[in-house]
């Protein structure tokens, strides 16, 4: 394996079976694998160009982060997912002033379920942060060394940083140039391949139909770039190899360690084990008297049973209910 760094492709030829690399070189290839990932989506709003908006993708970008972080004290964090409220965690660690702003009216949402967002809600105003759901910010404006931020076009506050967690998008662009069929990604099926039975794609860049969703989605997670990326080499060389798994994602703020299994999205019916009081409980969650996925925190070994129940039975609500003394081994059986 020849590592080509600093090197960007910058089109795809899929008659000629070349790919372009800036600087004008010219690569030929028999398979070919789109391993592109996203970017962030940065703010676009009057003065979200100023160098303290700060967000994070690299690791030099936590450096700047964490070095900023050491002169200031008042911490401005636009977007409640999982990037910003993890940062707002280490940030309150540290002593600093700050204040989350997100655009809907609960914290996560793309992604949990309301009760999980009432949890972190709660979590999160414990631990001193100030929350502004349902606040756009709509101008950034710098008055010396301060920042002042307005949200639905009045005045809001002042800070020294910015950091914006906003999302991701995918880097699809050569695929789409190149004629792939994209969707705000590279569609793959099951077996990782594009619309080109020569082109494999994996990871964050890429939209699959996920039988656990029952629709297409955009996973961003170690665990979906990983399982992928082994089932497109699988069939670039002639493989059999199909991606089915759980989709699994963890997230750690404060003392709160949430594992989720499966994706929820859809439910009709849950339960919950053990109480948010205790930091530690999970919620499953059912569709069609099927269970569709858990959200645990703290709770480990739940987590791992559902990712082992929902690879190999299909398990209803009475079921779940009458192991949850023994979720591990219901799985086995
Ligand atoms: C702050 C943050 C926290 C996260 N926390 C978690 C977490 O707790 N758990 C979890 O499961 N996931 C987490 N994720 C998501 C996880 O990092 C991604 O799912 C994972 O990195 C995806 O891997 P990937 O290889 O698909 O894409 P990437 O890691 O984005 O890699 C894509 C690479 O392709 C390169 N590239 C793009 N276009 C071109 C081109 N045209 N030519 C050449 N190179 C190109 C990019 O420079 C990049 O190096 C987090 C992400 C962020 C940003």
């Amino acid at each position: 394996i020849e590592p080509l760094l600093r090197t960007k492709v910058i089109a795809i030829d899929r008659l000629a079976k070349t790919v372009s690399l800036e600087g004008g070189r010219t690569l030929n290839y028999t398979k070919l694998a789109l391993t592109t990932g996203t970017r962030v989506r940065r703010l676009d709003c009057e003065g979200a160009d100023n160098a303290q908006v700060h967000y994070i993708r690299s690791l030099d970008d936590s450096i700047a982060l964490k070095n900023k972080l050491a002169e200031v004290e008042r911490v401005a964090i636009i977007g409640g997912g999982f990037v910003g409220l993890e940062v707002a965690a280490v940030t309150r660690k540290l002593g600093k002033d700050v204040i989350v702003y997100e655009a809907e009216e609960r914290l996560m949402g793309r992604v949990v379920s309301a009760m999980l967002s009432e949890f972190y809600t709660d979590l999160h105003r414990k631990n001193g942060v100030s929350l502004h759901m349902g606040d756009r910010i709509d101008r950034v404006k710098v008055c010396d060394n301060t920042l002042e931020i307005y949200a639905n076009k009045q005045h809001s506050l002042d800070c020294d940083i910015i950091v914006a967690g906003i999302g991701a998008i995918a880097n699809d662009e050569i695929a789409l140039e190149a004629g792939l069929s994209c969707d705000r990604g590279i569609i793959v099926d099951n077996r990782c391949l594009t619309s080109d039975p020569d082109v494999v794609a994996a990871g964050d860049c890429t939209v699959h139909y996920n039988q656990f969703a029952g629709k297409l989605v955009r996973l961003e997670s170690v665990q979906n770039a990983v399982d992928q990326a082994k089932v497109a080499a699988s069939t670039m060389l002639g493989g059999e190899a199909v991606y089915d798994q759980v989709p699994w994602f963890w997230s750690d703020q404060y003392d709160a360690k949430l594992q989720i299994a499966g994706i929820n999205s859809g439910y009709d019916k849950y339960l919950t084990a053990g109480r948010p009081e205790d930091n530690k409980f999970s919620i499953f969650y059912f569709k069609d008297d099927s269970l569709i996925g858990a959200d645990s925190i703290n709770d480990p070994s739940s987590h791992m049973a559902v990712r082992k129940i929902m690879t190999t039975k299909i398990a209803s609500m009475v079921q779940i209910q009458e192991n949850l003394d023994d979720l591990r081994s219901f799985a086995q059986q």
